[in-house]
């Protein structure tokens, strides 16, 4: 029997004590809340209101525009202070609109009231997720009705809810399985009443005893939902791995998992989608792991959408020791944060303030050949002979050593003993690859 794993990969969970055991905690805002209307993979949303507009928490904001677009719901309430470009986590500038936050968080009607789901229709299911300006929660951010909406329902054999969090500090997900294991179930049962062909599978790594204890329970007499538990490995949870971890199937970039009879959503995905469904409450918050060494108080904080990370950190107690490099995201693929005056947005998923013991001393120097980074590529890639097409811009070659095949894991850099930047260079010619096609 084949093996449920992947080639490659590194087994890897630093730093995830420090958030795992303890209780996620909500964090209110006191300033203004930013929501740029590019949150999404897709075309940007219309802002639908004007500088002056008092807006309500559960207001539509802006709108959706295009098919593979999601709309963008208030988190406060409000005046609308400006809709001007604003700085987002990458440095890069975004139309946003900005609300004074008037602190009283005050309502639309009907906002969190229960709904009778058993009745819905599929139209019906899909009709609120986008409502709810759901996006994936995962860090892509492709539009959930998008992806809920297949050119075959049929065609569909597993939805697979990715509980495999293997980037090192990231604790939500777990956390999510753990305090919101009735709303993920119910999330995943609503789901599958679109799909009647599937199956669910929930991917748990093995040394999340408590999680695999939980989701087990809530799941007793499910006859179309089971839990597949697999070793820790990092990256588990990119999509790829998590489709062969889960069923075998393999794909390649030029593939998308319907392809393979598949979805995988993002745990927090699910449950945003229950939220959005059976209980009127669009996506107003993220949960993120705000942790590293120099955090005071690591933990998961239920964050509005909006908020600025600068209030975040302070939430959690602010700074215990001076860090040395602040993130959004995880370490192995997150951006690096060079203002915290930035907003969480919906694909935001941590923030981590790393002190000088946790952060490598910057060094590179030249390739030894040693093959380790080959090795620990679960994309069957060779690293060192990328980066050389990428140095002297040889594209049909980057094509034809598989070079498009790369998922940006940071699994080569951080095995790399020369301190090569791999990825990053990786990455940069796939992008300027992908622009180039684009263009043509
Ligand atoms: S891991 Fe680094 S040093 Fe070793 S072969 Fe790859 S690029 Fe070269
Ligand atoms: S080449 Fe790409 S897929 Fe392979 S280890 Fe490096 S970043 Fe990951």
């Amino acid at each position: 029997m084949r093996k449920a794993t992947f080639r490659g990969g590194i087994p890897i969970c630093d730093g995830k004590k420090l958030s795992k055991d303890r209780q996620t905690m909500e964090v209110r805002p006191k300033g203004d809340a930013v929501y740029p209307l590019l949150q999404h993979i897709g075309i940007p949303a219309r802002s639908i209101v004007e500088v002056g507009d008092r807006v309500l928490v559960g207001q539509r904001i802006a709108e959706a525009s295009g098919v593979v677009s999601a709309h963008v719901i208030s988190s406060v309430s409000g005046r609308v202070k400006a809709i001007e470009p604003r700085k987002i986590v990458s440095g890069a500038m975004s139309e946003a609109i900005v609300i004074e936050n008037d602190g009283e968080f005050q309502t639309i009607d009907g906002l969190g009231e229960p709904r009778d789901t058993e009745k819905l229709s599929k139209e019906e299911i899909r009709a609120f997720v986008k409502d709810a300006g759901i996006v994936g929660l995962g860090g892509v951010g492709f539009p959930t009705h998008v992806k809920l909406t297949p050119k075959n329902d049929d065609a569909i054999e597993y939805v697979i809810v990715n509980g495999a969090e293997s980037e090192p500090y990231l604790t939500a997900d777990y956390r999510g399985m753990l305090e919101e294991t009735e709303r993920l179930v119910g999330g995943l049962k609503l789901m599958l009443r679109l799909f009647e062909q599937a199956q669910g599978i929930i991917l748990i790594e093995k040394n999340k005893p408590e999680a695999i204890k939980m989701m087990s329970a809530a799941l007793k007499g499910e006859s179309r939902i089971h839990i597949k538990a697999v070793n820790p490995k990092y990256p588990r949870g990119a999509e790829r791995q998590a489709i062969y971890a889960a069923t075998k199937r393999k794909m390649n970039s030029s593939m998308i998992p319907t392809d393979v009879g598949c979805m995988v959503y993002n745990v927090h995905t699910v449950i945003a989608v229950y939220r959005a469904v059976a209980e009127s409450m669009p996506l107003l918050h993220r949960v993120l792991t705000v942790t590293g060494g120099a955090v005071a108080n690591p933990r998961n904080y239920t964050v509005n959408i909006g908020t600025s990370y600068a209030e975040v950190l302070e939430a959690a107690g602010g700074l215990c020791k001076e860090p040395e490099k602040l993130v959004s995201g995880g370490p192995m693929m997150g951006t690096e944060l060079l203002d915290l005056t930035v907003p969480v947005t919906k694909t935001s998923s941590a923030l981590l303030a790393l002190s000088k013991e946790e952060t490598a001393e910057p060094f590179e120097s030249p390739c030894i050949r040693c093959g380790r980074c080959m090795e620990v590529c679960p994309s069957r890639l060779v690293p060192r002979k990328l980066i050389k097409c990428a140095e002297c811009s040889d594209d049909q070659r980057f094509i034809r050593l598989g070079g498009m095949e790369c998922s940006e894991c940071g699994a080569c850099s951080y095995n790399c003993p020369a301190g090569r930047s791999l990825t990053g260079t990786i990455k940069q010619m796939r992008r300027s690859i992908l622009d180039e096609r684009r263009r043509r």
